[in-house]
């Protein structure tokens, strides 16, 4: 196999068991199957996964160019793999969804965010990261991957040099049969299933952080009071205790001063990691209708889980910036912005 020219492509499989996304998963797996340039694995939701599951030692270990397909924002799934170790250039993907569409996400970041403290130890390899929900036809998929096996030129590494680390017994045999990897160990040829994991996945919740974005600025520390985020040995932010995070609440997502901190299952897309912003503002739109600040909703969700585990709502007391907590009382941005809407007569 060494020498030959692959190009490594992970589906990242949905949360749920909704069978049409099963159906999109598997026709797309089973396609790529039969490309002779490609290399397909099947991995579960990427967002569940802790950094020590096969599914995210797998994606340590592949060197070159990689195209992963997920059920989320390209910007989350890009900063997701970063926290695991999975780093890389953002390859550019034509293929993107409505909410995506006339963003140079690239180029818009370095212009946007001239303060960002970025990633560290980037190698040279690009990961191509694809939105599931861009399309419902399985070909513009198709089409994409075999754009990109174009661009690219990656020269397929031995399968046991794929592992880094220390992997366990179990892990290492299922990589010895990717027909395992994809699930379709005995099934009938055409009848990919669900990938057979023996560690279960459970639903996770917690904050991403968008090194593009981020400045370092601790806003976000000082802002949860559950131990969530730390600080690295270079001093920098880091989401240090993931499963601290209370689940279902984007709180700090709303404090963050440059829209770094992305929660994808969120049903907000600014939130969850779509590439704008609600009109160059760092807002909850639906919170803006509903006539709240988004500080201010922050602090509230906040309080709800402060109470929840027994101890005193603060409200805006502790861990909001002078310049947000003024902004709560004074006229600002958004309410110019609400009076425009409201002139609109909408
Ligand atoms: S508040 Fe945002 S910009 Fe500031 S450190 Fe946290 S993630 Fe980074
Ligand atoms: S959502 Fe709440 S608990 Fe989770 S990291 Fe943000 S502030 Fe902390």
């Amino acid at each position: 196999m060494a020498g030959q020219k692959k190009l490594t492509v992970v589906i990242s499989q949905h949360q749920g068991k909704n069978p049409v996304k099963r159906q999109l998963e598997e026709e797309l797996a089973m396609a790529c199957m039969m490309d002779p340039e490609v290399e397909v694995s099947i991995v579960p939701n990427l967002y569940d996964l802790s950094h020590d599951h096969s599914g995210m030692l797998f994606l340590q270990g592949i060197r070159g160019d990689v195209v992963v397909l997920a059920w989320l924002y390209p910007r989350a799934t890009q900063w997701i793999l970063d926290r695991s170790g999975v780093k890389g250039k953002a390859g550019t993907v034509f293929l993107v969804g409505d909410d995506e569409e006339d963003e140079d996400e690239e180029d818009a970041s370095a212009e946007k965010y001239p303060d960002a403290i970025g990633t560290l130890n980037i190698p040279d390899r690009l990961i191509y990261s694809i939105d599931l929900r861009a399309s419902t036809d399985p070909q513009e998929f198709l089409t994409e991957i075999r754009r990109i096996v174009q661009e690219t030129s990656t020269e397929t590494v031995d399968l046991m040099s794929w592992i880094q680390g220390e992997p366990k017994k179990e892990q290492l045999e299922r990589y010895l049969n990717p027909r395992e990897m994809l699930g379709i160990g005995n099934r009938e040829a055409g009848s990919i299933a669900e990938v057979e994991t023996e560690e279960q996945v459970r639903r996770r919740w917690y904050p991403v952080i968008d090194y593009d974005r981020c400045t370092n600025c601790m806003e976000c520390i000082d802002f949860c009071l559950f131990g969530v985020y730390g600080v690295d040995a270079l001093d920098r932010i880091l989401v240090e205790a993931q499963d601290s995070c209370k689940k279902g609440c984007p709180a700090c997502s709303r404090v963050c001063p440059e829209n770094a901190i992305v929660f994808p299952q969120h049903k907000t897309p600014a939130i969850a990691g779509a590439a704008g912003e609600v009109a160059g503002l760092k807002i909850d739109l639906s919170q803006l209708f509903g006539g709240g600040d988004a500080i201010e909703m922050a602090a509230r969700e906040r309080d709800i889980e402060l109470v929840r585990d027994g101890r005193d709502a603060v409200g805006l007391a502790v861990g909001i910036p002078k310049r947000q907590a003024n902004a709560c009382g004074v006229r600002d941005e958004l309410d110019d912005l609400i009076d425009g809407l409201d002139d609109l007569d909408l």
